[in-house]
């Protein structure tokens, strides 16, 4: 019973969209096989563990959400940890691994995990093993399956240091992962151990492969010379495989002969109360022949209690595509039963430790319900779905290569193929058609459907009783992996749900000849957004926002328009908004918008103060060293960015594409900064990073 206990280590994961509880549960499920057991709990369950009395070692799973965050399910455990008045010896008992997930596009990579270890270092602690910072941006499991790998012999290491009662010895292992050449030596090691060991498991149930070329049929011709989702070329098709093992099933599914109602889409979400709100207006703001679309829609929240201020942003719910729910009802021999109710429960005498319904999954609803409302049904699917479509897969050839993309041997080809192409489930079953998998697996293996988020683009004191929001429709053309083009999921479903009120027919106008909609879209708030206009409206503010990134500075300006007008007597500071878009002529977002006040018109009546603009694509202008992009007129108007930013103590806002536009303009401040404070760039960096400490500097970016 000791040495049970002894074996014992804590797992806690702070999760924002379900990936770091996917891996923390896959730690979770893996540490059995190495002897170990992980006591998993989400890190906000705080009644359910005492780090100030842990004695096993920690690992903790963490992501980060969004100006470089941790999730909100770890703000309460953040707080406790980061209280001043903890001495620097609190944790000192304490030792810990730590994996932060991140995304590189974005500023803070990393920034949740590295917060916590920071103060857990402070107070003490100690790693056990070295810290793992993944990056989305590039795939996620680039270094979480290396680290996972490494994990289990510095647990034991560290359970084994335990045991003996070196408390000293933990000093010493700590630091020899600390120096990094080492540390990733021994990562190295680790993983290569860990490899020789799978290997030495093949008869135990570990799937490693020795199939030779020839004993397999191919999905491609021979002589393909190129490797393809389905085709794969050598080595990789010719080498033993390290697979990874086969995750246990553990959910049921019944179908039920009875009639009921679906649960309300309110249930499926955690983060506070949702409104059912109709759409009153929909706006194209782009010509038919620019490059994207973008549309402003409109929602009476009028008889809601949903309360905004300028520069919130808020969550859509949304469904998958209907005809794409189809096809899979089609792929899974289920069309003729996607309106029954099915119970879905977890599979008695399931290998899978702790196995429980995942927690967007109703316990009843019907086949249609749990494709449409709960399942991302676009998500990419994970090396261990692939692992799992194998087993429903009877042609060999696309056995062979479904195995080979969820192999260490066939990584680079999972990046390239599946990954970097986005390759959804729907791609898999049509590059793979011998491949049926069933409905259970689905359950088990896609992630929960995610919200989607928009910045509100309207004051509540403008006009009061309704939100809108702008947003460009997603487009993904078709492609070697996949045969048809799509669209975003929210931002198609939006697009289609107020084509009447773009498109009137007779049926969508009333008696008076308006537009009107019955159509009605679940929206939330979001909590904790410091994007918000100065509290004291005589400081001065300057705006980035190009293309869509316009959205949130409308409300700004609404606000800021009423504000003046209901106190003359106030003082308000300087505006500025730097707006740029392909064309002048075609996507030039709120030039004119025939029912709201448009940018010109806030420059006319005094409320904007300057409006600087510019156009990236529109080349037969007559200045051809024009600037082409927000950063470029930035630099233009250096002294008086300079000006406001440090002598006036304004405020700076960037909203919109985090890619191409938000490392250019903080880039093109490091450059005004050092300039026009003749200092050098790492002086003005640290102005930038003061700047953004002191919320003077606030971004609100997406990709
Ligand atoms: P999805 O289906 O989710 O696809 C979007 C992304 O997934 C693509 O960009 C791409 O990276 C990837 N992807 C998925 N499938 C494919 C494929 N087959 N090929 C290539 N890539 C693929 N957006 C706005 O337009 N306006 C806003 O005001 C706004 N505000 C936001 C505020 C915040 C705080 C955040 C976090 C995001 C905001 N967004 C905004 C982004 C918005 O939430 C959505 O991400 C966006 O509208 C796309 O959603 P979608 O479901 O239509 O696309």
């Amino acid at each position: 019973m000791c040495c049970e206990s002894k074996r014992r280590f804590l797992l806690l994961y702070a999760t924002q969209k379900g990936q770091a509880k996917a891996i923390a549960e896959e730690i979770w499920q893996q540490a059995g096989a190495h002897g170990l057991e992980a006591d998993m709990h989400c890190i906000s369950e705080m009644d359910k563990y005492n780090l100030e009395t842990e004695k096993d070692p920690v690992v903790i799973v963490i992501s980060t959400t969004g100006t470089g965050e941790p999730p909100d399910t770890a703000r309460k455990f953040v707080k406790k940890i980061q209280d001043k008045t903890l001495p620097p010896d609190h944790f000192a008992h304490l030792q810990y691994g730590l994996l932060g997930l991140g995304d590189s596009e974005y500023m803070f990579f990393c920034n949740g995990g590295r917060t916590v270890d920071r103060r857990l270092q402070e107070l003490g602690a100690q790693h056990f093993y070295d810290t793992g910072l993944a990056d989305d941006c590039v795939g996620l499991e680039l270094v979480v399956d290396p680290w996972i790998d490494g994990l289990w012999l510095a647990l034991k290491e560290a359970l084994q240091l335990q045991k003996e009662g070196m408390n000293n010895a933990v000093d010493a292992v700590s630091s020899s992962l600390s120096t990094a050449p080492h540390a990733v030596h021994e990562l190295n090691l680790i993983s290569e151990v860990q490899n020789l060991k799978l290997e030495d498991e093949a008869a135990r149930g570990s799937d490693v492969l020795s199939q030779k070329l020839d004993d397999i049929n191919l999905v491609a011709p021979a002589r393909d010379t190129e490797p393809s989702l389905i085709h794969s070329v050598p080595p990789v098709s010719q080498s033993a495989l390290n697979i990874p093992a086969l995750p246990p099933e553990y959910i049921e599914v019944q179908f039920q002969d009875t009639q009921g109602e679906n649960p309300h889409l309110s249930s499926l979400i955690s983060e506070g109360t949702t409104f059912e709100v109709p759409v009153t207006k929909a706006v194209q703001l782009t010509r038919e022949d620019a490059i994207k679309t973008a549309l402003l829609l409109e929602l009476d929240i009028a008889d809601t209690a949903f309360e905004y201020q300028p520069g919130d942003a808020f969550c859509v719910i949304c469904p998958n595509n209907v005809s794409e729910v189809e096809e899979l009802l089609h792929i899974l021999g289920l069309s003729e039963k996607g309106d029954d109710f099915v119970c879905v429960s977890v599979k008695q005498g399931t290998k899978k430790k702790g196995a429980s319904r995942p927690q967007h999954i109703p316990e009843r609803s019907t086949l249609k319900f749990i494709l449409t409302w709960c399942l991302e049904i676009r998500a990419i699917p994970k090396k261990a779905f692939l692992r799992a479509l194998v087993e429903c897969t009877s042609n060999v050839g696309e056995k062979r290569r479904l195995q080979e993309l969820c192999s260490r041997q066939g990584a680079s080809d999972y990046t390239r193929f599946i990954r970097d192409s986005n390759v959804c489930l729907l791609d898999l079953l049509h590059a793979f058609p011998s491949c049926k998998p069933s409905l259970s697996l689905l359950i088990e293996h896609l992630p929960k459907l995610q919200t989607r988020f928009y910045s509100v683009s309207s004051s509540n004191l403008y006009q009061p009783g309704s939100l809108c929001f702008v947003f460009n429709v997603v487009e993904f053309p078709a492609g070697p992996s996949r045969p048809v083009s799509r669209k975003g999921v929210c931002t198609g479903w939006l697009a289609e749900l107020v084509a009447p009120l773009l498109h009137p027919s007779e049926n969508t106008l009333d008696t008076k000849g308006e537009r009107f909609s019955t159509e009605k879209i679940s929206i939330f708030p979001r909590p904790n957004n410091a994007f918000h206009l100065p509290a004291d409206p005589s400081v001065p503010f300057i705006m980035v926002g190009p293309g869509t990134g316009i959205s949130p500075f409308i409300g700004f300006l609404q606000h800021r328009q009423k504000l003046r007008e209901q106190h003359t007597d106030w003082e308000f500071g300087e505006t500025w908004l730097f707006f740029g878009c392909r064309h002048q002529d075609r996507d030039y977002l709120f030039k004119q918008v025939h029912y709201l006040t448009s940018i010109l018109c806030f420059l006319e009546n005094g409320t904007l103060t300057h409006l600087k603009v510019c156009f990236s694509r529109d080349t037969s202008t007559a200045e051809a060293a024009r600037p082409k992009y927000v950063q470029d007129v930035l630099r233009l108007c250096a002294k008086e960015v300079a000006r406001v930013l440090l002598k006036e103590r304004g405020y700076f806002y960037v909203c919109g594409d985090k890619k191409h536009m938000a490392d250019d303009v903080s880039d093109a401040i490091v450059d005004i900064l050092s300039m026009e404070m003749e200092a050098d760039r790492l002086e003005a960096m640290k102005i930038l990073a003061m700047l953004r400490e002191a919320k003077r500097y606030l971004q609100d970016v997406w990709s």
